[in-house]
């Protein structure tokens, strides 16, 4: 595993905390949810529970983001139907970015630092980039030139047909 960076990098010393930390959107004071507005990037499935989203700004075909129908912020605060289906649906969706094919692996993050409605990033490592392993792909996904955001959106218009046909 290494940096998308050559050496030699300095260590930083981490910044002074910030307490409170600032509010994200969806949070009072952070500005609307956009997933709740209906301002997010629109979804290419949906059922009951979930949406599923394609990101923007992206360099790793296949990548997309799964979010809860219920406004509400981690794990400790689903339902208990969103948390009963979720080892199932992250199945779903993990198999279903995994037949676009030429993917040695599909990492699961759920970050939360952005906005206050539950959502978890389903990202493809490309097949036999072993230096991206690991935590190193969301840097090396950083440095890497983004695809627009129409292939972006095509390939998870794909990642969603194997989802419905997998449901
Ligand atoms: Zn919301």
């Amino acid at each position: 595993m290494t940096m998308p960076y050559r050496e030699p990098l300095v260590a930083l010393d981490p910044a002074p905390r910030t307490i409170p930390e600032p509010p994200r959107k969806g949070e009072p004071g952070g500005g609307p949810c956009r997933i709740c507005a209906g301002t997010a990037v629109e979804p290419v499935w949906s059922d009951g529970l979930w949406t599923l989203h394609p990101p923007r700004q992206c360099s790793l075909r296949g990548t997309v983001w799964l979010a809860s129908r219920e406004h509400v912020d981690s794990f400790a605060d689903l339902s208990s139907a969103a948390l009963a289906a979720f080892g199932s649906i992250a199945a779903r969706v993990e198999r279903a970015v995994l037949s676009l094919g030429d993917i040695g692996r599909v990492h699961v993050l759920r970050w939360g630092d952005g906005g206050a409605h539950f959502h978890v990033w389903f990202m493809p490592r490309p097949l036999g980039m072993i230096e991206a392993s690991g935590p190193y792909l969301p840097i090396w996904a950083d440095a890497l030139p983004n695809i627009d955001d129409a292939g972006l959106r095509a390939a998870a218009e794909q990642v969603a047909a194997r989802l419905s046909a997998d449901g």
